[in-house]
């Protein structure tokens, strides 16, 4: 067992989410990919004290998170558990249900049964009383937003989450359930959307004509953004092709299509903005998403400590100047990269 380092909470800036109390630090980490069994348990304990010490307080988990589905909350409750038994308090941490889980219509989706079964199973796997956050992962059209919402407020009405959140929602469903919730005295704390250089479509009025952002904004509602490296795309990763650890290469989520003619050459140019700002690429993404306030965190997915370094990294730039964004726009081309686009609404 190691204990965090004394100074932990001392070097990074913490956000808070929203019109809430909770606050977490700008630049957190998610365990979507990479503390699946494939992953070796000291690996997976190394990144996360490594986190922990520079003073990342916001770890984001989902009951399908591994792979296999439930492995990262197993893996990170045993580091829970163990080296972090008497810091919990310390921590925020996220899960969430929506995606199939198990086999039979309970098996995923919005319907109260299987939000609470699926939270109860995370509860077990990271050996906690009750997570900080627990998310309806996706928007469900075969079930009523009030049944879903529903279960979002018995989930913090048993104490079972702090807070509540939605993830992928579109602008239109989010006003939805944030009229749903209202009415049972719900708060909907944070939104968990997609967002990057290359993947912007938070910032785009949908039908209702209005923007995540501007809804988020508006409804005191913080953003806790995913992807903000493009899954990658957006580092030096694929510089010079598909290294064989990428995530590219292993071909689940990364679509070969992202490394498309276009992507690349959008990347090349946004890499020399970054580079005119004295930052990597990978530390202008995330400074980026993060320059409008509105943003709370950005969910970043290290594999390593390296990558983790660099990106924390990201919070000591400079804001950025008007000629920076301008050209950063010319460059940011959407990249087709939003992969969670059909389940933000029907
Ligand atoms: P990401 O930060 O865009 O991508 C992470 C990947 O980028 C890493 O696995 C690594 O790829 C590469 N990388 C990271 N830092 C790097 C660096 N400095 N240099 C080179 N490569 C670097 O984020 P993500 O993993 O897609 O998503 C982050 C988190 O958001 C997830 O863990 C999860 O918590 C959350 N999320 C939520 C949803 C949702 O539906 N709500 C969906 C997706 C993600 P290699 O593995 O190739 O090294």
């Amino acid at each position: 067992m190691r204990s965090p380092a004394d100074d932990r909470h001392a070097p990074l800036p913490c956000r808070r989410v929203g019109r809430s109390g909770l606050s977490v630090s700008a630049l957190s980490l998610g365990l979507w990919q990479n503390f699946g069994d494939g992953t070796p348990a000291a690996d997976q304990r190394g990144l996360v004290l490594h986190a922990l010490d520079a003073g990342v307080v916001h770890f984001d988990l989902a009951n399908n998170y591994g792979p296999p589905p439930g492995s990262a909350e197993t893996g990170f409750g045993r580091i829970l558990r163990t080296d972090l038994a008497r810091h919990r308090h310390e921590l925020s941490i996220s899960t969430k249900a929506g995606y199939r889980q198990w086999p039979g219509p309970r098996g995923e989706g919005g319907s109260r049964g299987y939000l609470l079964a699926s939270l109860d199973q995370s509860l077990r796997r990271l050996g906690v009383d009750e997570v900080d956050i627990f998310y309806s992962h996706r928007f469900d059209p075969t079930t009523p937003l009030e049944e879903t919402i529903g279960a979002l407020a018995t989930a913090v009405s048993s104490g079972r989450a702090l807070y509540a959140g939605i993830s992928s929602y579109s602008a239109t469903r989010t006003q939805e359930a944030l009229t749903v919730a209202a009415s049972m005295g719900l708060p909907l704390t944070v939104h968990q959307p997609s967002y990057s250089l290359l993947n912007r479509w938070i910032e785009e009025p949908d039908a209702s004509g209005r923007s995540l952002l501007d809804v988020a904004g508006e409804s005191g509602t913080g953003l806790v953004t995913f992807s903000p490296l493009a899954q990658g795309l957006l580092t030096d990763r694929y510089r010079d092709g598909v290294p064989e650890s990428s995530r590219a290469a292993r071909g689940t989520s990364f679509q070969r299509e992202y490394l498309s003619e276009a992507n690349l050459a959008s990347v090349d140019r946004l890499r020399t903005v970054a580079q005119q700002r004295g930052q990597t690429l990978a530390q202008m993404a995330l400074a980026w998403c993060l320059r409008d306030d509105r943003v709370s965190a950005v969910l970043v997915g290290a594999r390593t400590t390296q990558q983790l370094d660099e990106n924390l990294a990201a919070l000591d730039a400079p804001g950025f100047t008007a000629d920076e964004l301008a050209s950063i726009d010319e460059a940011a081309v959407d990249g087709d990269l939003n992969l969670w686009a059909s389940r933000s609404s029907a």
